[in-house]
């Protein structure tokens, strides 16, 4: 049955937090000065074939500068992490925005690093009166058990405030896993989001559409799956190819289609509309930094890639989860 998200026909991060929180709430991305696994050696160099030097972070506030794989990362000292919110407070700087904010360690792994340590970066995010949650984007293989312990800790001590996950899976398929450089394998994350739900954290799933070798069947098996885990969140980014990545090196090549924008629309309609409706879409483009987008270019102009979207929804009548089949 149609569901009305407040005029939307998704259940959008919008909708949760002005139900939830009652009002709009904005993230400050942060970079707490992280490194990456899947970059140090520990489990590969070089990264995702698509992440870019900055982690996947380019628009956390530039705590220490972005390592690169040549360079030592610098831990942010949690004393600093409240001038870091104070900086991404002041890009609010007139405009009209509540008092509620969500502190975002988003660049590279941010669970990955010494549990003493990253309690603190998160005591002191979430100490901060306008902090009423944190979001942490990381790995399913960087969440041992001191760091579930740390998180657990964390829940006792800001009970009012929340904790969420971001897991990057990006796909089901371990062949397209594989040639990505993903770095772990699907029972990995499996058991992550166990894990997860125990401690009752809620989970946000990254996927990229549009990886090479997937094609519309790939991407809503995909969705199925997501769909019966049934995570708090989900965000749906389109593949963006960006300079100084190994993906961007197999695009000059050719060997890397992007979606044009009627096609990508078209994907994400069918994925929404496989999408169990109890899931939260947290973001259904992307955000490719411009001075490092090479492809797609029509993905700068955001605002009319939401339009166009919201235009199709409302003239093929398609909404979140018309085609869910909950067949458990
Ligand atoms: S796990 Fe994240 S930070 Fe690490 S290489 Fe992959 S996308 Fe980049």
């Amino acid at each position: 049955m149609r569901q009305d998200w407040n005029g939307k026909p998704y259940y959008s991060l919008d909708y949760y937090c002005k139900e939830t929180f009652g009002e709009k709430v904005y993230k400050i991305a942060l970079n707490g000065g992280f490194t990456c696994p899947n970059r140090d050696g520990t489990i590969g160099y070089g990264g995702c074939i698509f992440c870019s030097h900055g982690g996947s972070g380019e628009f956390a506030t530039d705590i220490h500068k972005a390592s690169t794989d040549s360079t030592p990362h610098t831990p942010v000292l949690p004393a600093n992490i409240n001038e870091e919110i104070r900086k991404g407070l002041s890009l609010f700087h007139g405009k009209k925005v509540g008092d509620k904010f969500i502190a975002y360690f988003q660049a590279y792994t941010g669970t990955y690093g010494d549990p003493k340590w990253l309690y603190s970066l998160y005591s002191t995010a979430l100490s901060h009166e306008k902090i009423i949650g944190i979001s942490i984007a990381t790995r399913p293989d960087c969440l041992g058990s001191e760091v579930l312990e740390i998180l657990k800790k964390l829940q006792q001590k800001f009970p009012q405030k929340f904790i969420w996950i971001e897991l990057g899976l990006q796909t089901i398929h371990e062949d397209t896993a594989a040639y990505i450089r993903r770095g772990y394998a699907l029972p990995v994350f499996e058991t992550a989001m166990e894990q997860l739900k125990r401690l009752d954290i809620p989970v946000i799933v990254h996927l990229i559409l549009g990886l090479p070798g997937e094609d519309r069947d790939h991407i809503l098996k995909t969705i199925d799956y997501v769909s019966h885990a049934v995570p708090f969140g989900v965000k749906l980014q389109l593949l963006h190819i960006l300079k100084d990545t190994d993906l961007a090196l197999e695009y000059e090549k050719g060997l890397v289609p992007v979606y044009t924008k009627d096609e990508y629309l078209d994907i994400l309609l069918s994925c929404m509309t496989h999408l169990n409706p109890h899931i939260v879409i947290h973001r259904i483009t992307g955000d490719g930094p411009k001075d490092l987008l090479i492809a797609p270019g029509w993905s700068l102009n955001k605002r009319d890639v939401l339009n166009s979207f919201h235009k199709l929804c409302r003239e093929t009548g398609a909404f979140q989860g018309k085609d869910f089949k909950n067949d458990l």
